[in-house]
């Protein structure tokens, strides 16, 4: 076999080789076997004292082109392999990207911290009382008496032990002035139970956010002004609010509050039903007896007390008109919020 044939078989076997590298590290076992300190072309060089005195200088020059020419093409492969992992590095914008799943506060939560950050900026503190109450704290200190039958518009649930869990956050009215001197002013958020077959409308839980106010020389002007205050704050400056007369047998005089529509500005929708108004909460003057209870001084000190029902107000603002889909934890729906 002449130089040349030598020559050109490792080229073709170096193509081959070459071709068949699939990744940078099966590229350095071709470029260690061909031109490594003891691949072939060393091997090659080595035996150049074997070569006849008067050809040596040319096949040097030969195997010097091939090792320049396999050292070319190992490059350019190397060059291949770079440029294929950058290919795979680029970002693909047009890819769906990673879906991070981020937690929520429910509509609920957001709706009582909202309202309670008002409170807390028109001076109330914040109390809360305990789920399971004792007849007492839930009817009778706030003037319900056996038999009452004021009693028969909650339905309560009763407990083994004679307890009952709390039908309105009221009580917590009567534990808080127990044990505080007027001034008293608070609101107290929590849950209340009552036992109504559940429907669209009526849950067995729901939740209520309680205020009190007790001072001297505290009259309905300063409740209205309040409630006035509030629901700019929550529902926006325009809002008009109405008083209608009601009976509650904590206050004395009572009032049930409308709220002017903030969906149809009191035109008329589906929400209001075409009435322009939305009922918002309870209220009145605390009537003497509940002071009583607690020995406040009743020539002296003088309050109110309104209750509102939390899932009313996230119902008419989110526009839902069942209640139990606050209460089933549907991904799908807390999802919006
Ligand atoms: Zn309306």
């Amino acid at each position: 076999m002449t130089i040349h044939e030598t020559i050109k078989e490792v080229q073709e076997q170096f193509k081959d080789v070459l071709k068949n590298a699939r990744d940078p590290l099966m590229l350095e076992e071709v470029k260690n076997t061909f031109l490594g300190r003891k691949g072939k072309i060393a091997g090659f060089f080595s035996m150049i004292g074997e070569v006849p005195p008067d050809t040596r200088k040319e096949v040097g020059k030969m195997l010097n082109e091939l090792k320049r020419s396999l050292n070319e093409q190992l490059e350019l492969r190397y060059a291949e392999f770079q440029s294929e992992k950058k290919q795979k590095e680029r970002v693909d914008y047009t890819l769906p990207g990673y879906v991070v799943h981020k937690g929520s506060r429910h509509p609920l939560t957001q709706a009582v911290d909202d309202m309670l950050s008002i409170f807390k900026r028109l001076g109330f503190d914040i109390a809360y009382g305990p789920e399971v109450e004792t007849d007492w704290f839930n009817f009778e200190s706030l003037n319900f008496p056996p038999n009452h039958p004021a009693r028969d518009m909650q339905d309560t649930f009763y407990t083994e032990g004679g307890g009952l869990l709390r039908t309105h956050t009221s009580p917590v009215q009567t534990r808080y002035m127990a044990i505080h001197e007027p001034p008293v002013r608070i609101v107290a958020p929590g849950r209340v139970y009552r036992n109504e077959a559940i429907s669209a409308r009526s849950y067995c839980l729901f939740h209520q956010i309680e205020g009190l106010y007790i001072d001297t020389d505290i009259s309905f002007a300063d409740l209205k002004g309040t409630i006035e205050l509030f629901c700019r704050m929550y529902y926006g400056k325009d809002v008009k609010i109405k008083f209608r007369t009601s009976y509650f047998p904590f206050t004395e005089p009572s009032a049930e509050i409308d709220v002017s529509c903030f969906l149809c500005k009191g035109k008329g929708c589906r929400v209001c039903k075409n009435t322009g108004w939305l009922e918002i909460m309870g209220c009145g003057m605390v009537d003497p007896n509940v002071l009583k209870v607690i020995n406040y001084d009743t020539e002296k000190y003088t309050g109110y007390a309104f209750g509102l029902g939390v899932e009313r107000m996230v119902m008419m603002r989110l526009g839902i008109n069942d209640i139990r889909i606050l209460f089933e934890n549907d991904v799908e729906f807390l999802r919006q919020f």
